[in-house]
């Protein structure tokens, strides 16, 4: 049945569709150049895919990013990082999130780095190793938001001293995330980096053991655009890598928006009756009125979708649509686009001519904050991703 469903979504996939999601390779590669020249190429990067790389597809962009260099790749799951593995990426994959402690021998067998932060875990998966006669590296993430995801700062030191001693473990890394970063709040970073700084140098003077000299990464996308002092030996990049901003007032010009989202008008209704009901709007007079529909609704694009005000781009003008999707459908307005026929290209996000619906412009009529801008990516699977 999985093997049938897949056979069926790929000859789907390769078939012209009305609606699909572009992802711009050159884009993503010049991305990936800004964010190297930042840095500089001492440090080494690490992709985050997470989310099937934020929407774009983390096979895909995997692959890519690894062709052009980037040593290392993040995922949230254990069953992001197998998904990669089957797919037979054999990079270095860190899990960011926590995994149930009775899946250990999963994570083992596909050679996944997990994120490690209580003694408890560390032990469990250090038992494992010992049985499969085999060292596994971890990362130790330490917590500065007070969020839990992290060892207590005031107790990392110590914790850590203890899981060096534990037989089969390697500490390979030990990081953060700087959260701070994403309000720009630079008084807060300041002594988030302060507070990171005493874990690693304390750790250094203890015992000089070798495996307390950890790598350190800290910095993700907001960091690397502004905070040169958070950069340390790697850094955990996302939204910039696919153009997408990461806080408010951010430079649109630094990074290339890598996805589009587009469709096509199927059909076109001159309506010859006084009133047009959706389930959302109610038009009256509106016998010279002009209606398109494009096939993509909220269960495609949910974020994108359920907007109060939703505008697109045909024939490179700002076309506005007629109360809020459907679940399979969007009705716009062309009155004043006459010109406009069955088959136009209809972009929801993305340029056309002089045009653009950025994510940035679109969250303002969400409620989404400009920090979640990245969900506007979340496509449905079934919308064809096609790569250029
Ligand atoms: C998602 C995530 C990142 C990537 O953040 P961006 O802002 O998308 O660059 C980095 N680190 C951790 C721990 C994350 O969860």
């Amino acid at each position: 049945m999985k093997a049938y469903g897949s056979v069926m979504q790929n000859r789907i996939k390769t078939q012209k569709a009305w609606t699909w999601v572009e992802i711009d390779l050159d884009r993503l590669q010049y991305n990936l150049e800004v964010i190297r020249n930042k840095i500089g190429f001492d440090r080494k990067i690490i992709a985050v895919i997470k989310a099937d790389a934020y929407g774009h597809g983390a096979v895909q962009i995997a692959r890519f990013l690894l062709e052009q260099g980037v040593e290392y790749l993040a995922v949230a799951t254990l069953e992001e990082g197998i998904e990669l593995r089957m797919a037979n990426i054999n990079s270095s994959i860190l899990l960011l999130n926590a995994i149930l402690p009775e899946r250990v021998d999963q994570l083992l067998e596909y050679e996944l780095i997990p994120t490690v932060y209580t003694t408890s875990f560390a032990e469990k998966l250090a038992a494992a190793a010992y049985r499969k006669g085999t060292t596994v590296a971890i990362h130790i993430r330490i917590d500065l938001a007070s969020n839990g995801l992290g060892m207590d700062p005031d107790q990392a030191v110590s914790m850590i001293d203890r899981i060096s001693c534990i037989e089969n473990l390697q500490i390979e890394a030990l990081y953060t995330h700087l959260v701070s970063a994403y309000g720009q709040n630079f008084e807060q970073v300041i002594t988030d980096l302060q507070t990171f700084d005493e874990v690693h140098q304390q750790l250094a003077t203890l015992n000089k053991k070798p495996q307390l000299r950890p790598a350190l990464h800290v910095a993700s996308s907001p960091a690397i655009i502004s905070i040169p002092n958070s950069y340390y030996d790697m850094v955990r990049v996302g939204t910039g890598l696919y153009g997408l901003p990461s806080f408010e007032e951010q430079d649109e010009n630094l990074f290339k928006p890598v996805m589009s989202i587009k469709s096509t008008i199927c059909d076109i209704q001159s309506l010859d009756r006084n009133e047009m009901k959706g389930y959302t709007f109610s038009i009256q007079n509106c016998s010279n009125k002009s209606i398109a529909t494009i096939p993509i609704g909220y269960s495609h694009a949910p974020y994108l979708l359920s907007m109060k005000k939703i505008e697109v781009l045909i024939r490179g003008k700002r076309v506005s649509a007629l109360g809020t999707a459907n679940m399979s459908n969007l009705f716009l307005d062309i009155t004043d686009m006459p010109e406009a026929k069955i088959g136009d290209e209809v972009v929801l996000l993305g340029q056309q001519g002089q045009e653009k619906n950025l994510v940035q412009h679109i969250v303002q009529h969400t409620d989404l904050n400009i920090v979640q801008c990245e969900s506007i990516c979340f496509i449905s699977p079934s919308i064809p991703r096609i790569y250029v």
